[in-house]
């Protein structure tokens, strides 16, 4: 089961899923029970075991029950977990400093973050970055930037967007439960809109942003906009894919209103859907981008890039952080940067949608319950339906729970709870990952 990480060789744990115990087995109990003595009740976990390991497509608990990872951490392991090349570089790191703080004095690998950002992100236009540590800091950064560049205040939101856990992102996020449950008040001037959710609207592209504009122009003068931020494939909220053409017509609406583009690419950014960044395969290019998650195999960073004169807009020290920009996290991420841009990754995101697509489709074929399959890449959902066509919650949840006894790591979604994840690493290999999906297939099959 142990193997040593060393930068030599590919160090991986057994790659199949093994049980050895029933789950979750008697030591995450022992530890979920010291974990209830100790930690806040409202920070919940997906999963009822404890990790101890993991490499490849597997997570090893402290049972030694060997499981499948089909969540990646909520998207942040694309690179693999524990990869040896990240574990030298953060090492060799953490020898030389762990920490100076980039705003007392700097260091070149944030410097080397930055331009690898600006070089990899969409568009050709001149950037500048700013590095943070989480996905929520770096999309209140990317406001703040906004409304320091436009002198405007108000910022457009769309319903079942999910920014984050602070007053101001959690302000932005649609879900009340359990985001935004007894954490109010919220942040003002935020204005929340619909986008583009073809299985459920129905709606062409034309459509979805007439619809989008006209609710825009009726809550605020846009005038006042200072930016629309915009998850191009939405997460949380269910892995919506908005109808082909809405994302451009989006970006032309904002440049022609004087107003910023903000793409949210926390999750889907770094080959998750097959393109470097979601918003490439349109050929859209946003005035500022946040990126987190992916960035650097599962060290804290978080980053917004865009256009040089409005990132410069803001004052001398009007952006910053005592973390932002940690050391290791840099070394980390200049090595998974240039991974999960190359040919190879992309093409592997794409080659995991070719093996789990049809595979879903199939099952649907025959389950009326798999209402929608979408998503691009290494992240596909199904969106599961009573008879109806209405979200079916408690099946998904059953779904999950019947995976997760299996052995199998999977996320749920969606603002009604009713969509399933699947966010594998790409260094999963084919047999385990197909593995993987049989397991939800049965699963579904089971909870008829
Ligand atoms: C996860 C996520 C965030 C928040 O990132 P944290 O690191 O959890 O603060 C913001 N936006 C999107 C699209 C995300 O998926």
């Amino acid at each position: 089961m142990r193997s040593t990480v060393s930068p030599n060789r590919i160090a991986t744990h057994e790659q199949a899923r093994r049980l050895l115990t029933e789950l979750p087995g008697p030591r995450s109990r022992a530890l979920a029970a010291r974990r209830a003595a100790a930690v806040a009740s409202g920070v919940a976990s997906v999963m009822p075991v404890f990790a101890a390991e993991a490499s490849g497509g597997v997570v090893v608990d402290v049972d030694g029950n060997s499981l499948i990872d089909l969540g990646a951490g909520i998207a942040v392991t694309t690179i693999g977990n524990a990869d040896p090349e990240i574990v030298s570089a953060v090492t060799a790191q953490a020898e030389r400093f762990t920490h100076t703080c980039f705003t007392v004095a700097p260091y070149e690998g944030y410097v080397e973050v930055a331009e690898a950002l600006n070089r990899v992100t969409p568009g050709s236009h001149s950037k500048r970055t700013a590095l943070f540590s989480s996905g929520a800091e770096a999309v209140e950064n990317a406001v703040k930037v906004a409304r320091a560049a436009t002198g405007r205040s108000a910022v457009v939101v769309f319903d079942h967007a999910f920014h984050g856990r602070t007053t101001l992102t959690m302000s932005m996020t649609a879900k009340e439960m359990p985001y935004k449950h007894g954490f109010g008040p919220f942040a003002p001037e935020i204005y929340r809109v619909p986008g583009s959710y073809p299985y459920r609207d129905g709606l062409s592209a034309a459509q979805a942003l007439d619809r989008t504009i006209e609710a825009i122009r009726r809550q605020v003068d846009i005038g006042d906009v200072a930016a629309v931020v915009v998850e191009p494939i939405q997460g949380e909220g269910g892995f919506i894919v908005p109808a082909v053409g809405y994302l451009s017509g989006l970006a032309d609406w904002c440049a022609e209103h004087g107003v910023l583009l903000v793409a949210d690419e926390i999750q889907t950014g770094f080959a998750r859907t097959g393109d470097a960044f979601a918003c490439d395969a349109e050929g859209v290019v946003p005035d500022l981008l946040t990126t987190a998650k992916g960035i650097a195999g599962g060290l804290p960073l978080s980053a917004v890039t865009g256009r040089e004169e409005v990132m410069n807009a803001t004052v001398e020290g009007g952006l910053g952080g005592t973390y932002a920009g940690n050391p290791l996290s840099c070394a980390a991420a200049l090595v998974t940067i240039d991974r999960l841009t190359s040919a190879s990754m992309l093409e592997r995101a794409r080659a995991i949608e070719a093996t789990v697509r049809p595979m879903l489709e199939r099952a649907a074929a025959t389950d009326a319950r798999i209402g929608d399959i979408r998503g691009r890449g290494a992240m596909l959902a199904v969106e599961i339906v009573d008879g109806e066509g209405d979200p079916d919650a408690a099946a998904a949840k059953e779904i999950a729970a019947r995976m997760h006894r299996q052995g199998v790591i999977t996320l749920t979604c969606g603002s009604d709870g009713n969509v399933i994840r699947l966010l594998p690493p790409l260094t999963i290999p084919t047999d385990l990952l197909v593995e993987g999906v049989e397991v939800l297939i049965d699963a579904l099959a089971q909870v008829a």
